[in-house]
């Protein structure tokens, strides 16, 4: 099958399982363990932030980075389709006691207006205190969007300016590295704290990390052990990331490559709506509406032919390209498509 549901499904290679089997490993909760310590320094180090927590997952992220900056009660600008308000399961609501304020960007990208509106102090008595925002890069549902910089740079100084601190959730913050070539650290330096997921398609089992000034990490590794998300001898988790932060990056380009010609593919497909232009990283979204099919109806016709893609909506679709679909795959992945939306008319 080439499966294409999300840059989860990713295995660790040969070489990365080699790497975890042989890890320096130690109890991680006590901090003793090397390898962990030493994916931490290299997440700071990327991202120019003074420390670095590993956790267990991005969704652990995105929940220890908004606990971090927030009181119960106060409440959070994102944007209305961010995986915390999407895919979170409420934990935001939960274990940190938000309210979110929605507000609805462009392919996931909104402006420094729209933040300065929603941060309206009102009175100070009626209103609850709004003191996070929170921006997605790339914006997954926003289909892999990639926040141009300026206007990042425009929502962080009006954040600062209006007293908010900002949390990027950079699941898949290095695809938008690779995509511009503009670094890491440059993309982060603006915001208080982020986080990258090494799960996706850096192709490793398990793990994201998150950074931040020592003060807010300190903070952070305190709500880490509060939620549970501290470890023992996760180094064998680390070795993974370590290897991937030093061998899968660059490599991003190819599923870059990979989710461009699928969406020029597509595009040519009858019935199927996209704007190949759209499609700036590795998320693919597309519409099936004018091929008379719903998005599951499509896309249990296409696992028949060996392809699995998300229905994400009525007529929606969403395919993610990854370190184990090669151009091959995605040449026989349009074939496919073509046999299903064809088949029907
Ligand atoms: C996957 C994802 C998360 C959650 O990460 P997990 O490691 O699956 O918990 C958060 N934000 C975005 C944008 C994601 O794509």
């Amino acid at each position: 099958m080439i499966d294409l549901i999300s840059d989860t499904v990713t295995r660790p290679t040969p070489a990365m399982r080699r790497v975890m089997a042989e890890a320096e490993v130690g109890d991680e909760q006590l901090g003793e363990d090397p390898s962990v310590n030493r994916l931490q320094e290299m997440v700071a180090e990327l991202t120019g932030k003074e420390a670095a927590l590993f956790l267990p997952s991005g969704t652990m992220c995105n929940l220890v980075g908004i606990k971090v900056h927030t009181q119960p009660g106060d409440r959070i600008i994102i944007e209305r389709t961010a995986h915390p308000v999407t895919s979170e399961a409420g934990g935001p609501g939960l274990v940190c006691g938000v309210l979110t304020y929605l507000v609805d960007g462009v392919r996931g990208v909104f402006t420094a207006e729209q933040v300065e509106a929603a941060a309206d102090p009102g009175d100070g008595v009626h209103t609850p205190p709004t003191t996070l925002v929170c921006i997605e890069n790339t914006h997954n549902r926003g289909g892999g969007k990639i926040w141009p910089i300026e206007t990042l740079q425009a929502v962080c100084a009006t954040a600062h300016r209006l007293g908010l601190k900002v949390h990027m959730d950079g699941a898949r913050l290095l695809n938008a590295v690779v995509a511009t070539g503009l670094p890491a650290a440059t993309w982060c330096r603006s915001v208080d704290t982020v986080w990258i997921d090494l799960s996706k398609g850096l192709g490793c089992p398990v793990g994201a990390v998150l950074a931040g000034d020592d003060e807010t990490m300190r903070l952070a590794r305190r709500y880490k052990q509060m939620f549970g998300g501290a470890m023992r001898q996760a180094g064998i988790l680390a070795a993974a990331g370590i290897y991937a932060l030093q061998h899968h990056v660059e490599r991003l380009a190819e599923d870059h490559a990979n989710a461009r010609l699928l969406a020029e593919g597509l595009a040519e497909t009858p019935g199927i709506g996209l704007d190949p232009a759209e499609v700036e990283t590795n998320i693919v979204f597309f519409d099936v509406q004018n091929t008379g099919m719903t998005a599951a109806a499509f896309t249990e016709a296409l696992l028949a032919e060996g392809v699995r893609m998300g229905a994400v909506g009525r007529y929606r679709v969403r395919a993610v390209t990854h370190l184990d679909v090669t151009r091959q795959d995605i040449e026989r992945a349009i074939q496919a498509v073509r046999r299903v939306v064809l088949g029907r008319r």
